[in-house]
């Protein structure tokens, strides 16, 4: 049975024409999160279960539909998005849910999910459902942070290596695995570096998110974010492994500025599944984005690779 009622961003109500709304982006999948309220606790998350009643995730806000008349839009419009994307709060009956809405919506977009670890069973359901892409989000970069942000220091019931073993099965059962990790919860540049190397060696892709600070916290350094960016680009598009580091911080990327030239078009640019843009995830409108939504001029892509090769020129204090 679906559920009554899902949240899908304000960006996506505004695409589907639910709403009147002004975007100077708009994304180009429609994002819908499931759940009414979150089990789980991790410390960065908006949706939090200390949080109380909260209609945000990261800073887009998300109101509550009838399934029915966004799924009728959805199917009315097909080939409005590029991709669905379910992202789900931690919640007795989640697969379950997904698992309908799946079905209904098979054919009209490719689907991803977002979601906390599930069985190799429920992951075979949701595939055969039509679930493309499984995400299940790492977020931290190193097993430390993970503890205090998500797992046992917040009441969590994850695990480092639990979440591993998850997106190991998850490549087992879809082909492709996917992570998101978040710059700027107190990680070094070499715990994301080498988490997304060993990442990419599993067939696990990453999409980064920069940390928004709601209530504690500060964002990351926007040069600093550039610079992990390209060595996303580096790993992902080119395999490359040879980063320098001192201290944890990046040093050197190992290769010619010429080289990393020709990754800066599309290096600042959202990372994730196909399709999957994010506007204002992490950013505000009028600032810089730490992801570009979409394509970017030469000029930019020019001043976003000063900026990170300022970042790896930078001593630590
Ligand atoms: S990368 Fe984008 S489409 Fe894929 S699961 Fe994450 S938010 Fe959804």
């Amino acid at each position: 049975m679906i559920p009554r009622y899902v949240r899908p961003s304000v960006g996506t109500i505004g695409t589907l024409g639910l709403k009147k709304i002004k975007m100077s982006a708009r994304p180009t999948t429609a994002y819908i999160m499931l759940g009414e309220r979150c089990d789980s606790n991790c410390l960065f998350c908006t949706q939090r279960k200390e949080n109380g009643e909260n209609d945000r995730l990261s800073r887009v806000i998300w109101p509550k539909y009838r399934t029915e008349e966004v799924m009728d839009v959805l199917k009315e419009k097909k080939g409005l998005f590029s991709r669905i994307c379910f992202q789900t709060l931690d919640y007795k009956g989640v697969v379950d849910d997904v698992l309908s809405l799946s079905e209904e919506l098979r054919g009209i977009a490719p689907i991803s999910v977002s979601i906390v670890p599930t069985g190799e069973n429920e992951m075979r359901k949701l595939r055969d459902a039509g679930v493309e892409y499984m995400s299940v989000a790492l977020d931290a970069a190193n097993p430390k942070i993970f503890e205090k942000v998500k797992g046992a220091g917040v009441g969590n019931r994850f695990s480092w290596q639990g979440h591993w073993n998850a997106l190991k099965t998850s490549v087992k059962v879809f082909g492709k695995g996917n992570t998101h990790l978040i710059v700027g919860l107190g990680e070094s540049d070499e715990d994301l570096i080498k988490t997304m190397i060993e990442l990419k060696n599993l067939g696990i892709y990453t999409a980064l998110f920069a940390f928004t600070p709601v209530n504690w916290g500060r964002a990351p350094d926007m040069g600093r974010y550039r610079a992990i960016q390209l060595a996303h680009a580096l790993i992902y598009r080119k395999n490359w492994r040879n980063f320098e580091f001192t201290d944890g911080k990046l040093t050197d990327f190992g290769v010619k500025k010429a080289f990393l030239e020709e990754l800066t078009i599309s290096a600042f640019l959202t990372s994730g599944c196909p399709g999957c843009n994010r506007p204002f995830y992490n950013e505000r409108p009028g600032k810089e984005p730490y992801n570009y939504p979409h394509p970017i001029n030469k000029e930019i892509a020019k001043r976003a690779l000063e900026m990170s090769i300022s970042h790896i020129h930078l001593r630590r204090p």
